[in-house]
């Protein structure tokens, strides 16, 4: 492929993508394929001669889109949102064409020295404590890691590392594989499923500590826990909390883990991948008090902030732990710059040695979006969520699990689980929306996320209109009398909720 044609091939992806997502409620959210069906529509060996690009952008109709789950139709309300955003789209276009790798800050100094400008300009956005600036005195700082599951394992291990370092110089009289065997952590049973994976990756045990009716962890339960350990001669080294439990969006209390950790010595990490966002907007911030007592903190733009996966935000209050933890020199790898504050070798901070230029896409998108509009964007999700809420709790037929928590609302139809369960199976089959379920103190219910490129009002009345007609279906043929259809009732009182606050305009 010479550069011309690549110009009309890219030309001809982009207005694949603008047409896609220009159109993407006239597709089925789930995709109708079943398990090995595109095997069968492939080759099994690489093709020997070169093929017409056009051949394959129109097997991308053929045999992709059947298979593609259309995360970015305001008609998918499972799991939390992934953002995109068309300036984060073309983000990742430019970082692709520049083909970089910025493991040390000379293997591109513009992509280091702009993580590092961006990460300040986020922390000061979310109103984080200073010290886990890059531009605070201390050694603090930010970092992009590629997701939350990489922020909470890099997390785990410096923690680790940092806590044998410790022991090895308070007991000398322990060896280093006595210490590493008596290691232990805490989280709570609400937390999310990339924590325990941690553990065992970092093979640290994690108690999932039971969580109260809220799906908050509170000091109490997290203190007995650690006061037991420690008697049978075990070492805590951290703690991971969440603001935004996956499965109810619940937010552990700071103000109590906190002082806890302190008195215990014990690394404390706060997970805030879906409603860390929220924390630009100054009046959502009050579930999240107490960050001040973090050690760490992640929070994904790929969910909530408009930039594409993968992206996540990580901070430390000390950066050097990442480095004593984690470095490991060779001779090819080493430059005149070394040790530079505002040139650190991110390298140092991750996982793997190779990293994407992340920070281009989300410099893109703050610059073109601007804060005023990541922060109505937010707003307008909240406010799509409360209206879908407003729609539950006027229907006598279901009943809100837990309060609904920033774009989340989990509810469930009255009487038995089996009820529910029938429902989601049927909405689940039909396509049309696709919510997951959870359970929550016992009872199966149904998670109700906006999510979506730009969710609208209408989508709300879509995605009720078909879970209220399902369950009149449903409930008629259980014989159970059908209640009165609200939404109709409803719809007028909404019908003007949303403000012109928010400028859709703006975000294309
Ligand atoms: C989504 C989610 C994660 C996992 O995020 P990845 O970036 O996919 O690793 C972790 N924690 C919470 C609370 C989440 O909601």
């Amino acid at each position: 492929m010479d550069v011309n044609q690549f110009r009309e091939f890219a030309r001809s992806a982009v207005d694949f993508v603008a047409d896609y997502l220009e159109n993407i409620r006239d597709r089925p959210v789930l995709p109708s394929v079943e398990p090995g069906y595109l095997h069968k529509l492939l080759p099994e060996v690489v093709p020997e001669q070169p093929e017409q690009w056009q051949d394959v952008m129109k097997d991308i109709e053929r045999v992709i889109m059947p298979g593609i789950t259309n995360w970015q139709s305001p008609n998918f309300h499972a799991y939390y949102p992934t953002a995109t955003s068309f300036p984060s789209i073309v983000g990742e276009m430019i970082t692709s064409g520049l083909g970089i790798i910025g493991f040390s800050w000379i293997c591109s100094p513009a992509c280091t020295e702009l993580e590092v400008v961006l990460m300040d300009w986020l922390g000061k956005f979310l109103d984080l404590p200073p010290s886990f600036l890059n531009c605070s005195e201390g050694p603090g700082g930010g970092v992009i890691q590629g997701s939350a599951s990489e922020a909470i394992l890099v997390a785990v291990l410096a923690a680790r590392e940092q806590t044998v370092r410790r022991m090895k110089l308070d007991h000398p009289e322990m060896t280093e594989s006595e210490i590493r065997g008596k290691l232990v952590s805490y989280s709570s049973d609400q937390s999310n499923s990339c924590v325990e994976k941690a553990g065992l990756l970092a093979a640290v045990p994690i108690r999932l500590i039971k969580a109260d009716e809220n799906g908050s962890l509170r000091g109490e339960t997290l203190e007995a826990a650690i006061l037991a350990d420690i008697q049978s001669g075990l070492i805590p080294i951290i703690c991971i909390a969440t603001f935004g439990t996956t499965g109810t969006c619940a937010f552990d209390k700071m103000d109590e883990l906190g002082p806890i950790c302190k008195k215990y010595n014990i690394w404390l990490h706060i997970d805030a991948a879906y409603a860390g966002a929220a924390l630009c907007c100054p009046e959502l911030r009050s579930s999240m008090n107490g960050i001040d007592w973090a050690d760490s903190f992640n929070f994904n733009l790929h969910k909530w902030m408009m930039v594409n996966f993968d992206c996540c935000a990580m901070w430390l209050k000390n950066a050097d732990t990442l480095v004593e933890a984690f470095s490991v020199d060779r001779i090819y790898l080493s430059h005149q710059f070394q040790g530079e504050s505002k040139a650190p070798d991110y390298r140092h901070w991750q996982i793997p040695l190779g990293r994407r230029f992340r920070a281009l896409k989300v410099w893109i998108v703050l610059r073109t979006i601007g804060a005023e509009n990541i922060r109505n964007n937010i707003r307008k999700q909240i406010k799509l969520a409360e209206m879908f809420e407003n729609y539950v709790r006027a229907d006598d037929r279901f009943e809100i699990v837990s309060a609904r928590s920033m774009g989340l609302v989990c509810f469930r139809l009255k009487g038995d689980c089996s009820l529910t369960r029938q429902l989601l199976e049927k909405i689940t089959e039909r396509k049309k929306i696709y919510m997951i379920q959870a359970t929550c103190n016992g009872k199966l219910m149904m998670r109700f996320v906006v999510a979506g490129l730009d969710p609208k009002e209408s989508d709300v009345v879509f995605a009720w209109n078909e879970i209220a007609g399902e369950s009149r279906k449903l409930l008629e043929s259980t014989k159970i009398a059908p209640a009165e259809d609200v939404l109709t009732k409803l719809t007028n009182n909404f019908a003007t909720t949303l403000t012109t606050a928010f400028h859709e305009e703006k975000l294309k």
